[in-house]
């Protein structure tokens, strides 16, 4: 073999899914991996605090800082789209909550031909990345590399919001990933030891050395190599120089929903239509690539609390941070240990369904949106989204230049019924608000405010202010149909050498957060692989 092929597999992308895969697939030392992140090295010390995490929604040196196209639908804004850019991806950079789902996500998808996929398939592969410091159950791995874990303390308003659901008639939930997700309860998070468990940390500081793995960071994969209908590498561009680097086996793409369509296209694989308005060799026409994106659209309620531990005053008040810093570093405990959310409820809005489509989440502080300053008094935020919505939006190349943001245009809150839906989950949820665990410590709700009561004003507040969960999903789905992109074994349909594993492949949004089902999806497809090759 020459030198030129010294790779078996070229993993493009070091997120949560590629990490997973870079590890799996040089285990057992019989292949060489290159892994290729367009990033840097996770040494910013404020990816690993986890409270860190509301330091990257504009940083330019951990993060794509994508925007989407303005919508009617949304009140003509650019939504900001924050993607991790660095060692672990978005892993790096997210909220650290950890959900899975529901069941009945995954044996949709298996029934849409995608065969083995049902939850009875995926849940081995979900344990099998776990290591859960504190559930015990057939539903929960201990010995795997992501470590899972519950929040190092309670919190008075988060108490609060649980005994406001279970007023409201609501069940108890202590494991969202367990049998049930219905319910109130405190959230697990992915943080080991007061430090954020990423996908770079968990699966690939522990095994860099090996010899098998090699790991190139800051250099933007293109365009795919094809050899006709056979991918056989990747061009990059390394400080604007290209190189190309060849694979014996397969190229797999872990670019996360919005760069792995893109990347696609750019190498001739999309609808001809769009490769030739940019000038680009039509390698081969599928027209799902970059279409159906969806996301957790969410509404946001804001209130004055008279608690005074949020975590507004504890930066506002330098002796109260002093004591944060001080329990941080010797405890692990307080405000830096903690996520975007520490409790959620997951509920039915209406009798008639027979699982939850509304999640509801507390968060400890407040601000106008994500990423802007704290409010200077004492605030907590609720947050309110449909956890399958039907609206549906695209990813789409703007030039044939790699370095080009793609447009993205999500469609958020299109559908009709994601408009009703998402108005009587709000309605709901100011319901539960009202209820007396929780009244007692609000002062007032500052946004949208007591002006905003009927359906109509709620729907144009979520409209215009409505934020996302950073969940972008879906954009090269798995299936059979006309817009499917990949098979179940994930490999591009009409494509030889090229398979798909990141969000991207999600034939429906889940019921939950993305993370931890990307790394069960990294899992399955290591698994798939191997069992092929
Ligand atoms: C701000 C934020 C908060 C979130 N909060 C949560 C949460 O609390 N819980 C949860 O479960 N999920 C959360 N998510 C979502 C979750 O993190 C993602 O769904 C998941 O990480 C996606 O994994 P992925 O492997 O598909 O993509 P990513 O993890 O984004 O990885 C893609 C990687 O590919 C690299 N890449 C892209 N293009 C190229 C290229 N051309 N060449 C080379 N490299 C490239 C990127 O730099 C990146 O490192 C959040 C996401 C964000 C952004």
């Amino acid at each position: 073999m020459s030198d030129k092929y010294k790779y078996d597999f070229i993993i493009v992308g070091a997120g949560s899914a590629g990490c997973v895969l870079a590890n799996r697939l040089s285990e057992s030392g019989k292949f060489n991996i290159l892994l290729l992140e367009a990033g840097r090295k996770d040494t910013n010390p404020w990816i690993h605090i986890p409270l860190g995490y509301g330091k990257h929604f504009s940083n330019p040196k951990v993060n794509w800082l994508y925007t989407s196209e303005p919508s009617d639908s949304t009140g003509n804004r650019r939504i900001s789209q924050p993607r991790g850019k660095v060692m672990g991806g978005s892993s790096s950079i997210n909220g650290l909550v950890y959900i899975r789902g529901q069941k009945e996500d995954y044996d949709e998808w298996d029934v849409k031909k995608n065969k083995g996929w049902s939850y009875e398939d995926v849940l081995p592969f979900f344990c099998k990345s776990e290591s859960n410091q504190n559930k015990d159950s057939i539903y929960h791995g201990k010995l795997g590399e992501l470590c899972v874990s519950n929040p190092p303390e309670k919190h008075v308003l988060a108490d609060a919001f649980i005994n406001a659901g279970l007023d409201s008639g609501y069940p108890l939930n202590d494991d969202f990933n367990g049998k049930k997700q219905e319910g109130f309860g405190y959230l697990q998070m992915t943080v080991k030891n007061g430090l954020r468990s990423s996908a770079a940390t968990s699966f690939i500081k522990p095994i860099k050395k090996r010899k098998n793995l090699t790991i190139i960071t800051n250099i933007l994969a293109s365009k795919i190599i094809f050899d006709g209908r056979k991918a056989i590498g990747i061009s990059c561009l390394e400080n604007n120089i290209k190189k190309d680097f060849y694979s014996n086996k397969e190229v797999i793409l872990t670019c996360g929903a919005i760069n792995t369509p893109q990347l696609l296209q750019l190498s001739g694989i999309g609808e001809s239509q769009l490769l030739e308005s940019h000038n680009i060799d039509v390698i081969h026409e599928l027209p799902g690539v970059g279409e159906n994106l969806q996301d957790h659209y969410n509404g946001r309620i804001i209130y004055k609390t008279n608690a005074k531990n949020t975590l507004n005053d504890s930066l506002r008040n330098p002796l109260k941070g002093l004591r944060e810093i001080i329990r941080y570093v010797f405890l692990r405990k307080g405000f830096l240990n903690m996520g975007s959310s520490v409790v959620a409820g997951f509920i039915k809005t209406s009798n008639k369904i027979t699982r939850p489509d509304l999640h509801i989440s507390l968060i400890l502080f407040s601000t106008d949106k994500a990423g802007d300053a704290l409010h200077k008094w004492s605030g907590f935020s609720i947050i309110v989204r449909l956890l399958r919505p039907k609206s549906r939006g695209y990813v789409r190349i703007k030039s044939n230049n790699p370095k080009d943001d793609p447009m993205i245009q999500p469609n958020y809150f299109m559908d009709k019924d994601d408009r009703k839906d998402l108005v009587n989950g709000f309605q709901i949820t100011r319901k539960i608000m009202n209820s007396n665990p929780i009244k007692k410590y609000i002062i007032s709700e500052h946004s949208p405010g007591n002006d905003c009561q009927s359906n109509n004003q709620i729907e144009d507040f979520l409209a215009k202010k409505g934020g996302i969960s950073y969940h972008p999903v879906g954009t090269c789905k798995m299936g059979d149909d006309k817009l499917a992109v990949v098979d179940y074994s994930l490999k591009v349909h009409g494509i030889n050498g090229l398979r798909i594993a990141d969000a991207s492949i999600m034939p429906n949004i889940v019921s939950g957060n993305t993370n931890a089902p990307v790394i069960m999806i990294g899992e399955k497809a290591a698994d798939i692989i191997l069992k092929d090759i």
